[in-house]
């Protein structure tokens, strides 16, 4: 695999979509068998980045479920603002369900704290989180993260729904930042 150009930075391939598809096959295993007696569950998939994860997991529940989604951004370019917008909120009544958060990556877990706030005032029964990408690394959350499908180091990556300034989410496969490339290809445009 090549790298990729999203502006002005070059990304190196970091994970095959083959890869991905294993991590998603042992998390929607242990959470049909985890929730297997709970009434019901609603999977609320926080967009954007999620939406592939999304549409993955879900193929493989077996469970009687209820999606649906949310929408609340924290970054701008590569960089956590460290502030969580409320973009679209929840349309659906959380009060006693079982609520599974799908996300596309936990970083600092400003955004699951924030959603867990929404989630608890709106009266939720039970909550759990599902994460395709987390950074251990960077998370300064309390709330466990229950069912991340890989652990990676504090690095920026893109693809499978995660976005680089919006673009990027299309990619199939996932892809690191990388910086020699980036300053290689930034010396030869200056040029
Ligand atoms: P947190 O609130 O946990 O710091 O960040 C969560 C959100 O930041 C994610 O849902 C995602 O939108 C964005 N984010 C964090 N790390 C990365 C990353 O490495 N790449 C991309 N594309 N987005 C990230
Ligand atoms: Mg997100």
């Amino acid at each position: 695999m090549k790298n990729v150009q999203l502006y002005d930075k070059s990304f190196k391939p970091y994970m095959s979509y083959e890869e991905i598809q294993k991590a998603i096959d042992a998390v929607a295993e242990k959470i049909n068998i985890d929730l297997k007696d709970e009434h019901t569950p609603i999977f609320l998939g926080v967009l954007t980045g999620s939406f592939m994860f999304f549409g993955d997991l879900m193929k493989r529940i077996t469970l009687e479920c209820e999606t649906c989604f949310i929408r609340l951004a924290s970054y701008e370019g590569t960089s956590s603002t460290g502030q969580v917008k409320q973009m679209l909120g929840l349309t659906q009544s959380v009060k006693d369900r079982n609520i599974v958060v799908v996300e596309d990556i936990v970083d600092t877990g400003g955004t699951i704290t924030e959603l867990y706030k929404i989630l608890n005032e709106n009266g939720a029964k039970s909550i759990r989180t599902a994460t395709l990408m987390y950074k251990p690394g960077s998370y300064k959350g309390s709330i466990k993260i229950d069912y991340p499908a890989c652990s990676i180091p504090n690095d920026f990556i893109v693809g499978f729904g995660l976005d680089y300034d919006q673009i990027g989410r299309n990619l199939k496969d996932i892809y690191v930042l990388d910086p020699e490339e980036t300053e290689k290809r930034k010396a030869i445009n200056v040029r």
